[in-house]
């Protein structure tokens, strides 16, 4: 069957022309426009990467770290904050909880949800206990020749999955002073090009060895039955933009369980990664 990658380009492309004036109202392009700089940065990726084609496509390519390269009994969490119009919430009892536990936890944070919460992102990212990390500029899968998942197409050519990547991350470091080192594409899905351009951009890309709520929309039972299966070295993958689903109360639930067992909770910066 003939592939149609980019059917839904026309919306997207409205839906990013309708977004504009709010976009400008909140100042989201101040100091994010393409300057001159990444300009020549996507020229620069673009003549190294013309014409070639990806073979891969999904949640664990080539380049994909997926776990912590030990078998201490440790774990990382990460949360997803993805801003899609239903996802720009925050889960502040689970936040709370990981702070009075003093769990780290790596935050990966999409420029919406930056948008909604602002004040929240600055007070999150001025914690040592967590990493914030780059979720994409409007939540894209990382494709570099518009892929799609979940009906949702990826970015189309290469100047958009710069974009994607570049924006988000020069919006967290305008905000905090520190850019983001670690990357995961909106729904988690690479082609191995995509991910060997993020790393290009100085990140690395994180996947997830335990999906810890598939969505945000496993049941609490569900998350902490999975979270209790992990093994040493796993990154699951959670997210804390919906504190109406189970993910938080699973989270509360499997922690305390896990710590009998002997685990601690670790940042993805203390093991080296695979
Ligand atoms: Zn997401």
């Amino acid at each position: 069957m003939k592939q149609q990658p980019c059917k839904n380009l026309f919306l997207v492309v409205a839906f990013i022309l309708a977004m504009v004036p709010a976009m400008t109202n909140g100042k989201l392009w101040a100091g994010t426009a393409p300057d001159q700089s990444s300009a020549t940065l996507k020229a620069e990726i673009e003549a190294e990467y013309a014409g070639k084609t990806p073979n891969e496509w999904g949640e664990t390519v080539t380049g994909v770290k997926t776990s912590l390269k030990t078998n201490e009994r440790v774990i990382v969490l990460t949360f997803d904050a993805c801003g899609s119009p239903k996802g720009k919430g925050i889960d502040l009892d689970l936040i709370r909880f990981l702070e009075q536990e003093k769990i780290p936890a790596t935050l990966f944070i999409n420029a919406r949800w930056i948008d909604a919460n602002r004040e929240l992102f600055l007070k999150l990212a001025a914690n040592p206990l967590f990493t914030i990390a780059n979720h994409g500029f409007l939540h894209r899968p990382a494709s570099v020749n518009c892929r799609s998942v979940y009906g949702i197409d990826g970015t189309k050519d290469l100047g958009e999955l710069v974009d994607e990547i570049e924006l988000n991350a020069r919006k967290m470091e305008r905000l905090t002073g520190k850019r983001p080192l670690y990357y995961r594409s909106g729904t988690a899905y690479y082609d191995e090009l995509a991910v060997q351009i993020a790393e290009r951009l100085g990140h690395q890309v994180i996947g997830f060895s335990v999906l810890g709520d598939a969505g945000a929309t496993f049941t609490k039972e569900q998350v902490s039955s999975v979270l209790l299966a992990s093994a040493p070295g796993a990154i699951v993958i959670l997210h804390m933009n919906h504190p109406e689903s189970g993910t938080g109360q699973g989270v509360m639930m499997a922690i305390p369980q896990l710590r009998k067992k002997g685990f601690r909770f670790v940042s993805l910066s203390d093991y080296p990664l695979r």
